[in-house]
């Protein structure tokens, strides 16, 4: 095999694929035109090119920076290689999702948007409505599809001679899942006794009700926050981010290659996010503003991948430019998603005289989150571990879903709630490895670290680095500390 022109073409095959994403999720074109982009570049995911790879990978040197490279690639080729055999079914779910429509007493709302509706209504009749109908929807012209692409991945995975999908992904991406999960079922343990205390007082201000009355159709509002609004004026949204950005030493209007998309379009998705074309060459951050504190949290978060993928070193090898554990790019944008509750930012930023309420908010929302992704990690470990049919995983999605919100979880999402590859666990990595990295420049830099420039410049030496890091390696540069998951226990002060 020729890794020069295999890595080669892995790059373009990558900036075409997210160029194509960009455009059909920015509104930008209907289509979701990705099985040509594979057949153009189906030498790259044949078995024999990921048997190839993993030969050659596991004769490197170990503890090299070919090997590191080598397993990046590795990953990447497996993933190609399950992404060409679902390519079909997964240009088919985009375009079924942006077409779907939901009918409501007469009114017709876009599958896509209709969780942003539903997030705006202050009615929870209605919001119950809402995703009523888009549940039905998902049972029946989703899951199907669903099932298919998880199905195809399973099988591909035992044909490439792992025991299961589950095996594949803790194998490719080197990530200790089993770990993971005793981590993070000890922090849902540990977090269970104050959980309804948490999120009591935070749940009335937005709803009028506590946990007692929660339903699953009312998280959305309740992230939303519309009692926070008036702290998070949308004139201060664009400004407020640039002028963070200063304070760490970056004019973003300067960097080469960012582009802020923040043009309303009838159906861009309402989830706003970041495509790295070419890294650091061509970066788009999107987002569809509606108002309020939802709007800053999206915009900061994708903001902070943005910022790290536009800083990378440009003579890196593709593999650490494009490629890597997800949990560190994670990690960077949740130290900016978290700005926008942290009480010095508000107070210098938006002039916010009391933080508490947006604080009591963010905290409950994020025992709220790392509650939910634990428990998506302990249901993904059992659904990726199953050999045969899945649809005996829908009552247990619902139990371990409804054991850790203690709200009562529908199932019909067992399958849309899933994400490829393990990505909740990045997620679950990212949350604790932020929370290291912010208390490592909250106690060199000061509560307003944000505004020294010696910050940003340690920002930036890490952001250069790409992804060639693994979050351990990367906190072992900063401190003492092992990256934990119990680290989040005492973040949130429990
Ligand atoms: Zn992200």
């Amino acid at each position: 095999m020729d890794l020069e022109a295999y890595r080669h073409s892995a790059e373009s095959f990558l900036s075409v694929l997210t160029l194509e994403y960009y455009g059909h999720y920015a509104g930008l074109k209907d289509g979701f035109e990705i099985e040509p982009i594979y057949e153009r570049h189906a030498e790259l995911f044949t078995a024999s090119a990921v048997d190839e790879l993993q030969a050659i990978e596991d004769r490197a040197q170990p503890d090299s920076e070919e090997r590191r490279r080598l397993t990046m690639l590795l990953d990447f080729a497996v993933e190609g290689y399950l992404g060409q055999a679902t390519k079909r079914v997964e240009a088919e779910l985009a375009v079924r999702e942006a077409e779907l429509m939901l009918e409501l007493d007469g009114d017709s709302v876009g599958f896509r948007e209709s969780d942003v509706i539903q997030a705006n209504e202050a009615d929870a009749e209605r919001r119950a409505q809402i995703e009523r109908a888009r549940l039905e929807a998902i049972e029946t012209q989703l899951n199907g599809l669903y099932a298919e692409l998880i199905g195809t991945h399973h099988e591909l995975a035992r044909q490439l001679g792992f025991t299961s999908y589950r095996e594949l992904c803790a194998r490719c991406k080197r990530i200790d899942l089993g770990d993971l999960q005793e981590q993070t079922s000890a922090f849902t343990r540990r977090t269970g006794p104050r959980y309804p205390e948490v999120v009591d007082q935070p749940l009335r201000a937005a709803l009028g009700f506590g946990l007692e009355a929660l339903r699953r159709s009312d998280i959305g509002r309740f992230m939303r926050a519309p009692e926070l609004d008036s702290a998070f004026p949308a004139a201060q949204l664009i400004p407020s981010f640039e002028q963070t950005l200063r304070g760490l030493g970056i004019d973003i209007h300067a960097q080469p290659g960012v582009a802020l998309d923040l043009e309303s379009r009838p159906k861009k998705s309402p989830r706003a996010f970041c495509a790295p074309v070419r890294v650091p060459g061509e970066v788009y951050l999107v987002l569809a503003p509606t108002g309020g504190h939802d709007d800053y949290s999206g915009l900061f978060h994708e903001g902070g991948h943005t910022e790290h993928y536009a800083s990378v070193d440009r003579n890196l090898p593709f593999e650490f430019r494009m490629l890597g554990d997800n949990s560190v790019t994670e990690a960077f944008a949740f130290l900016f998603m978290h700005l926008v509750e942290d009480p010095e930012w508000l107070a210098r930023h938006l002039g916010v005289a009391d933080p508490e309420p947006v604080a009591a908010h963010g905290r409950a929302v994020r025992l709220i989150y790392l509650r939910r992704y634990a428990a998506k990690l302990a249901y993904e470990l059992e659904l990726h571990n199953a050999d045969g049919s899945l649809a005996e995983f829908a009552p247990r999605y619902g139990a371990i879903m409804s054991a850790a919100l203690e709200i009562d979880w529908p199932v019909q999402s067992y399958l849309a709630d899933v994400d490829p590859g393990f990505y909740c666990a990045c997620y679950l990595r990212a949350w604790a490895l932020e929370t290291h990295l912010r208390h490592h420049l909250r106690s060199r830099y000061g509560e307003a670290w944000f505004e020294r420039r010696e910050a940003g410049d340690e920002l930036r030496a890490l952001w250069r680095e790409g992804q060639r890091l693994t979050p351990e390696e990367l906190l072992a540069g900063l401190s003492a500390e092992r990256l934990r998951f119990e680290v989040l226990v005492d973040d949130l002060a429990l």
